[in-house]
């Protein structure tokens, strides 16, 4: 198995840089997500690793090897790669076992070797019981099975996953996050996985790639960029956090809305424009002002609220017109107009820089 590296690649169409000069090292047996809204440049990313497409500048190395560059690429059946669509492409007319079995056929296997390689790949994606079908008799999330066979059964060196799990529904997408986990421990390939769904990519990865505009914008385990988001972006994009924004008082302090907010995270210069993330699960909602001894506290004005079961999902105003969301216990209901403190805990102000 082999690293694949990205070295100030960069991939453009026109104007637009889809991929604007990226550095990333996946090291061997890694499983790295790359996470971001639609058209931040993943799936341009996954085809430049492919081969498919050639990079404008920069290069990829797998290995010691450069298989891409601007001046020459080597061709995708030339990388020791498998890539997953969206759109399973299994080949209707050949049964499952057919379909998983067509790649080691290409390479020249013999019958033998087939028949071991096509028994392990199907006991180990629990498809034999449906080796004799063919594609129309199967699932949406069988199908999907049998593609991750068929790209497994060669024994790639890296995988490419370009949004496998899309056309699933939910129940069906949460069991298949946890089975291409499973798969990845057991083969443990270099796998690089392209999603734009926040929780698929915390369940499968070892490390989360944020991408924004072609960029790599956070690089770090999902708690680094769970707890950690390092830009206001990245704050927003995984897990919805709040953000407040005003100007540093000191080190750790900064003035937002008329009150000055204790914050974690960097050390500021005082008169810094600083942003302030928060998650909407980190504040306190209280119906009574409370102590004056307890810090980090905003007024603000309920505007909405929603009964969710479990929780309840408020809109609250502060006095700047900064609107938060806040997710509180389902009681009490408080009504919109009403007045309320929010506590923000220190330890939960994360303080970005603008
Ligand atoms: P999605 O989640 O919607 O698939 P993505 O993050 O995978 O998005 P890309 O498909 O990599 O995004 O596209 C990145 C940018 O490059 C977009 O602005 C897109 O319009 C542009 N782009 C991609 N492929 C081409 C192409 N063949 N020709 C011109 N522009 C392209």
């Amino acid at each position: 198995m082999a690293s694949v590296e990205l070295r100030k690649l960069t991939r453009r169409f026109g104007a637009t840089a889809a991929v604007d000069d990226v550095s990333l090292r996946i090291e061997h047996g890694q499983l790295i997500c790359l996470l971001g809204p639609s058209g931040c440049g993943k799936t341009t990313t996954l085809r430049l690793i492919a081969g498919f497409i050639e990079p404008s500048a920069g290069e990829i190395a797998v290995g010691e090897k450069v298989v891409s560059s601007a001046a020459r690429t080597v061709p995708p059946e030339g990388r020791n790669m498998s890539m997953i669509f969206q759109s399973y492409a299994l080949w209707p007319h050949m049964t499952v076992a057919q379909n998983v079995a067509y790649g080691l056929k290409l390479r020249k296997f013999d019958a033998a070797t087939i028949a071991g390689k096509l028994d392990a790949i199907l006991t180990t994606t629990r498809l034999k019981p449906l080796a004799e079908r063919y594609p129309a008799e199967l699932s949406g999330g069988q199908q999907q099975r049998v593609s991750l066979a068929r790209a497994l059964v060669v024994e790639p060196e890296t995988l490419l996953l370009d949004e496998p799990l899309s056309n699933l529904d939910a129940n069906l997408r949460e069991e298949m996050r946890f089975e291409i986990r499973r798969l990845h421990d057991e083969y443990r390939y270099t796998t690089v996985y392209v999603t734009h769904d926040q929780a698929e990519a915390m369940t499968a990865a070892d490390v989360i790639a944020v991408m924004n505009h072609g960029k790599v914008e956070q690089l770090g385990t999902p708690e680094d960029v769970y707890y950690r988001p390092s830009s206001e972006f990245v704050a927003r994009f995984i897990g919805g956090s709040n953000i407040l924004r005003g100007a540093a008082a000191d080190r750790a302090r900064v003035d937002i809305a008329g009150t000055t907010l204790l914050t974690t995270g960097m050390a500021l210069e005082p008169g810094q424009k600083v942003s302030v993330s928060i998650r909407q699960h980190a504040i306190r909602l209280l119906n009574a002002a409370p102590d004056a001894s307890l810090g980090n506290v905003l007024q603000a004005t309920v505007t909405r609220q929603i009964f969710l079961g479990s929780t309840r999902d408020f809109s609250v105003a502060l006095n700047d017109g900064t609107e938060l969301r806040v997710t509180a216990p389902p009681e009490p209901a408080i009504a919109p107009g009403t007045a309320v403190w929010l506590h923000l805990p220190a330890e939960h102000c994360r303080a970005l820089a603008r």
